[in-house]
């Protein structure tokens, strides 16, 4: 991409509104825009982020064997009628009417669609295990929405949804949901620690959530620092495997790490002194089994192998795609801006012309960005006619991991200067040797 055909409305000055260091450089950086209270318009390079997020997400999901599909942002009650929650949810749903007078609402989750969905098309042991999942907007009307994408009223969910015979085949779902989420976290260049938590209006007993260890996170957090030293890595996994799956499980939640919500002042004392922490963490996703509850409300039911009719055990899991860009950056920027992770940067190198209108280096950076481009690497290059210092500063506000700069200076003695945002680190290399570094 060329930044003159390209829309990047980055802000010079910093938005009062915006309280947290996120959401300021989610909007100097030109990648949002509310519309209106937590409800936002995902501009160019928000969107892209958004979109390698999901493509990780969609990747990890399918690895562990789960079912992509979609299911519609808007509901009819009827539906949550049946499960009790339409009463129980309270205000945080939007209830909208229809022309005619029908009761319908904005998908806050989607447990009661997708048990519908299952108990029309499914009814014997042989169609399970079945897990499904999307990935679509959600809104609830949070009463504060705030900190931008990281507390809005409509935002981005993946969630999904496991149908099985047994407990024992559900809690291997569970299982499956958990080393598929450490995966997909660690891919985006952040640490997701799991903890126990609480069900809250889902229900049910066996939930960690994920989180972000941040000072602005909402959340309060009590874990032993043990468990900040545990990677997922490169590791492999067979996801039909009980016992792997199970001793990844184990070896990720049997120290202690709860949220507020569990936490037991007398279990935490039992963890050495010196290792006790108490912080704050944002919550980026959670994994639930909740058994039968929705199967006994709506009759979602199987025929088992002795032909009894029974109820199928299920389970949630949610991951707060939207939250992520602003969990990734409250974990990953400095004081100039944005520092993306590989995995989710939204172009992979920086390219600045020093002199645009210089010949040679216009035709030196036309180079580097055709050398890349074969590469299938993304360059976003800098092809104004700007001052330098203000072509910097946009690279180092935007945060790509690389950034090669051109200038007619270094051409003459056969280099250009590449740049690495994380470390600040420069080096002066020819330019083929940049684009392999980088590649
Ligand atoms: P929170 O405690 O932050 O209100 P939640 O527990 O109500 O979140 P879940 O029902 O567990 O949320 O939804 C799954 C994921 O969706 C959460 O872990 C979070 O990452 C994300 N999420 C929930 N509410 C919001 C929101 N208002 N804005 C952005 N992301 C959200
Ligand atoms: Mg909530
Ligand atoms: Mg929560
Ligand atoms: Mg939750």
């Amino acid at each position: 991409m060329r930044m003159s055909r390209y829309f990047l409305p980055v802000l010079k000055e910093t938005p009062s509104e915006a309280q947290i260091v996120s959401h300021r450089y989610m909007l100097r950086a030109g990648m949002i825009k509310q519309a209106a209270a937590g409800i936002y318009s995902w501009l160019p390079l928000g969107f892209k982020v958004l979109k390698r997020i999901e493509a990780i997400v969609h990747e990890e999901q399918q690895r562990a064997g789960h079912i992509p599909m979609l299911m519609p942002t808007l509901q009819s009650a009827d539906l949550w009628r049946e499960s009790g929650r339409y009463d129980d949810y309270g205000q945080e749903m939007l209830r909208i009417t229809d022309r005619h007078g029908r009761d319908m609402l904005y998908g806050p989750t989607n447990e009661e669609l997708i048990t519908d969905i299952f108990r029309s098309h499914v009814s014997s042991y042989k169609d399970l295990p079945l897990t499904l999942y999307h990935i679509q907007w959600k809104f609830r009307d949070e009463i504060r929405p705030r900190f931008g994408v990281m507390r809005g009223r409509e935002f981005l969910m993946k969630d999904g949804y496991n149908f099985d015979l047994t407990k024992e085949d559900a809690l291997h779902a569970y299982n499956r949901h958990l080393v598929s989420y450490l995966r997909s976290y660690e891919r985006m260049g952040l640490q997701a620690i799991p903890m126990r938590a609480d069900g809250g209006p889902i229900g049910g007993d066996y939930t960690h959530e994920f989180l972000v260890l941040a000072e602005t996170g909402e959340s309060e957090v009590f874990y032993d620092s043990d468990i900040t030293d545990l990677r997922f890595g490169e590791r492999a996994i067979d996801y039909d495997s009980v016992e792997q799956c199970q001793a990844v499980l184990e070896e990720f939640t049997s120290r202690y790490a709860r949220t507020d919500e569990t936490h037991d002042a007398a279990l935490f004392e039992q963890v050495p002194e010196d290792r006790r922490r108490v912080a704050r963490g944002i919550e980026v996703g959670q994994i639930f089994y909740f058994g039968t509850k929705y199967s006994d409300a709506m009759g979602a039911m199987v025929v088992d192998q002795s032909g009894a009719r029974v109820p199928v055990h299920m389970g949630s899991h949610g991951i707060g795609v939207s939250r992520l860009l602003g969990a990734i950056i409250e974990a990953s920027h400095d004081e100039r801006g944005i520092i993306w992770p590989e995995g989710v940067t939204p172009f992979h190198c920086g390219i600045v012309n020093l002199k645009q209108g210089d010949a040679e280096a216009d035709a030196a950076c036309e180079a580097l960005y055709a050398a890349l481009d074969a590469l299938g690497l993304e360059p976003l290059y800098d092809d104004r006619d700007e001052r330098a210092g203000g072509k910097f500063a946009t690279m180092d506000l935007i945060g790509l991991p690389w950034r090669i700069t051109v200038g007619p200076r270094g051409l003459k003695n056969g280099v250009v200067e590449l740049t690495s945002r994380r470390s600040g680190e420069s080096e002066e290399l020819p330019p083929e040797a940049a684009v392999e570094r980088i590649a």
